[in-house]
C-alpha cells in the first residue's frame, strides 16, 4: 500500500438476490480490514452460473443498493457493466488496480467461493494479485479450503473474517421469492420492495 493509498474490499457476487449473509460479511470485511470502503460488484454475466437463469442485472443492482441503504462505506459499484463480458474476477481486480493505481485492495469472498478458486480463470495470476479474505460457510471449513486450494495455487494469501456462520443463501431464497412465502427478516425489507415493484410491473 502506498502512503495516501486507502483500503477497499473488492465484493463480486451474482446477489440474485442480496440477502442478510452479503450484508453482515460487508460490514464486518470493512471494520477488521480497517478499509475505507466495501465495493459491491454484481456481476452483469456471472460466469460460473452461464447454465442457471439468473435476474436481470438491472433488478439486481437496484436490490443490492436497497441491502446497503444507511450502511457507510458500503458501495455499490457496478463497474463490470463497462468491461466486456464474461466478467472474470482477474480482469475486474485488474481494471480496478489500473484505475486506482494507489489504493490496496482485497477480494471478500465465501468459504464455498474460495474452494472453486482453482476453477477461476487464471486463478495463478489472480491470487497473484489479490489477498482475499474469507469469510466461513457451513460445509466448507476454512481451513480444509484453504489447505486444499493452497495445493493447487501456493501464492493463495488469505485471511479469515471473524464471522458467525450466517447459514443463508441465495438459492434457499429465490424460491421462497418466486413462491411468495415469507423470509423472515433474511432479505430486508427495502430488497423485498424492490423485488416485489419489479415483479408487479
Ligand atoms: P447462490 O446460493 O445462488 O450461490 P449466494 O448466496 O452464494 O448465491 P452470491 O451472490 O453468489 O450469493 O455470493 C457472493 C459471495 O458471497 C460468494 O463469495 C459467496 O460465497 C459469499 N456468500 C454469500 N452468502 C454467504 C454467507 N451466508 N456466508 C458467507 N459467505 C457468503
Amino acid at each position: 500500500m502506498t502512503q495516501h493509498g486507502k483500503r477497499v474490499v473488492l465484493f463480486g457476487g451474482t446477489f440474485d438476490p442480496p440477502h442478510v449473509g452479503h450484508l453482515l460479511m460487508a460490514q464486518l470485511a470493512l471494520e477488521q480490514s480497517a478499509a475505507s470502503a466495501v465495493w459491491f460488484l454484481p456481476s452483469p454475466t456471472p460466469p460460473h452460473k452461464s447454465h442457471e437463469a439468473v435476474a436481470e442485472y438491472l433488478l439486481r443492482k437496484e436490490m443490492v443498493a436497497a441491502l446497503i441503504y444507511g450502511f457507510d462505506g458500503l458501495v455499490l459499484t457496478p463497474l463490470e457493466e463497462q468491461l466486456s463480458p464474461p466478467h472474470y474476477t482477474i480482469d475486474t481486480v485488474r481494471a480496478c488496480q489500473d484505475r486506482y493505481p494507489d489504493d490496496h485492495f482485497v477480494f471478500l469472498v465465501g468459504s464455498d467461493s474460495l474452494a472453486q478458486l482453482p476453477t477461476w480463470q487464471d486463478a495463478e495470476a489472480l491470487t497473484r494479485s489479490i489477498e482475499f479474505l474469507v469469510a466461513v460457510r457451513s460445509g466448507y471449513p476454512y481451513h480444509q479450503a484453504l489447505h486444499q486450494v493452497q495445493q493447487r495455487l501456493p501464492e493463495l494469501r488469505a485471511r479469515v473474517l471473524e464471522m458467525p456462520l450466517l447459514d443463508v443463501s441465495s438459492s434457499f431464497l429465490r424460491p421462497r421469492l418466486l413462491a411468495n412465502r415469507p423470509t423472515c427478516g433474511l432479505i430486508p425489507d427495502g430488497v423485498l420492495e424492490v423485488w416485489r415493484e419489479w415483479h408487479e410491473r
